[in-house]
């Protein structure tokens, strides 16, 4: 017996709810199908039941889907419970988390204007201003990010858009979210944060008043390291062009991913709290062994940012670095050791992840480059996972052991 639901109707009362309860249910439009778990839609295009019907959905004059490369019902679902998860007014899901980058770039940005960009960021995102955005005729800079004069310093008349990861990888400096926002808007500009690294379990820069958040939900939104994914969240009246900008180029979310993502963010907050607490004690513990140069990580009281991780963040995340005593050598000796944890740059997996930056996410930069964002050859990354804490310091004793 089929029930009949009123199709369309939000499956949920979420007026005022927390943001546990927005992770479970947002978005969810229950079908007539009375379905208890969110429905996926494999269809790449939508029927319509007359001629009329057609024209006036294509025109827009009709709300309703049309084809999906615009909108699908599942990527809907995501895209609803990102927006409430962020406090935004509008979400839009993409390809990859750099699919999402490219599109608020691509949507705000034209030849001529001028963009700031963290000195920090993620190296596909410098590729993709150094490499492509330039040859366009969009002017770039970077800025080291927890610097609010050189930010102040650096505007052009023609500056339009800042772009900032807080916290940085690998080394999790921060910066002033609200202070950041507060010059941006006095220039005339908009701040976009990459908030890959908090999730909106332990940060919503849209309240801290940035304009644009992006993610790459390929990490902790997934969670357990199987899709590629992004989303851009943010006002209206900037929404309204990147998903413009999305519906024409077509870098758009799979059904299945955003399902997935979907099922993740059902447990976002348990599993960051979960991150969290792990990485915190192992960057205790690491910073008590004698084969330890630092450890970077803004739960620590010897953190610069310690201060501020505390005001802007509900936690403090789970990736630190550290630098080992004995340069390159001994950090891939310390890496080639470790037994449990996977050699590779992901993060944001339940699997506890180990990479050496200098030779790998960061082995383009030319020496210099790296010299000034700070990361040496005797720097180890770890993106904390979700396995036992008391195994995981087992395994970087083996690390320990071998440099001595
Ligand atoms: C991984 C990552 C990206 C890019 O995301 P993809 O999903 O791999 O395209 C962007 N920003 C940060 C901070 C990341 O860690």
């Amino acid at each position: 017996m089929t029930i009949e639901w009123e199709a369309g109707r939000l499956d949920s009362e979420l007026e005022g709810a927390a943001l546990d309860t927005l992770a479970v249910r947002a978005g969810q439009h229950r079908t007539p199908e009375g379905e208890h778990g969110e429905p996926l839609f494999f269809t790449s295009s939508y029927v319509f039941r007359s001629a009329a019907e057609a024209a006036a959905r294509f025109a827009g004059e009709q709300p309703g889907n049309v084809y999906s490369r615009y909108t699908n019902p599942t990527v809907r679902i995501f895209e609803e419970r990102i927006a409430a998860l962020e406090g935004a007014e509008q979400a839009v899901a993409t390809s990859s988390g750099m699919a999402a980058i490219m599109a608020v770039t691509m949507s705000l940005c034209s030849a001529g204007d001028h963009v700031l960009v963290s000195r920090s960021v993620f190296g596909s995102t410098v590729s993709l201003f150094e490499k492509y955005f330039k040859r366009f005729g969009v002017e770039v800079d970077y800025v080291p990010l927890s610097d609010l004069s050189a930010w102040e310093q650096s505007f052009k008349p023609n500056t339009k858009l800042l772009f900032v990861e807080s916290p940085s990888n690998p080394l999790a400096e921060l910066v002033d979210i609200t202070a950041l926002a507060r010059v941006a808007h006095e220039h005339g500009a908009l701040l976009a944060v990459d908030n890959c690294f908090c999730t909106p379990a332990l940060q919503q820069p849209l309240a801290l008043g940035a304009d644009i958040v992006v993610h790459s939900a390929t990490k902790y939104i997934d969670g357990q390291g199987r899709c590629l994914g992004g989303v851009v969240a943010g006002r209206s009246e900037q929404m309204n062009d990147v998903v413009g900008f999305l519906r024409t180029a077509g870098p758009t979310m799979s059904p299945f991913n955003a399902w997935v993502f979907l099922k993740g963010l059902e447990t976002l907050r348990l599993r960051m709290q979960a991150h969290c607490s792990t990485a915190f004690a192992l960057a205790e513990w690491l910073e008590q062994q004698p084969g330890i140069e630092r450890v970077y990580y803004a739960g620590l009281p010897s953190h610069p940012q310690h201060e501020l991780a505390r005001r802007q963040q509900k936690g403090f995340g789970a990736v630190l670095s550290f630098e080992v005593k004995g340069g390159k050598e001994a950090a891939w000796r310390f890496i080639d050791a470790t037994r449990l944890i996977s050699i590779t740059a992901n993060l944001g997996d339940s699997k506890t992840t180990i990479t050496h930056p200098a030779s790998t996410t960061h082995g383009r930069l030319a020496p210099e480059e790296r010299a000034s964002a700070g990361i040496n050859d005797s720097l180890i990354r770890v993106a904390v996972g979700l396995e036992d804490l008391q195994d995981l310091k087992a395994d970087l004793s083996r690390g320990l052991a071998v440099i001595g």
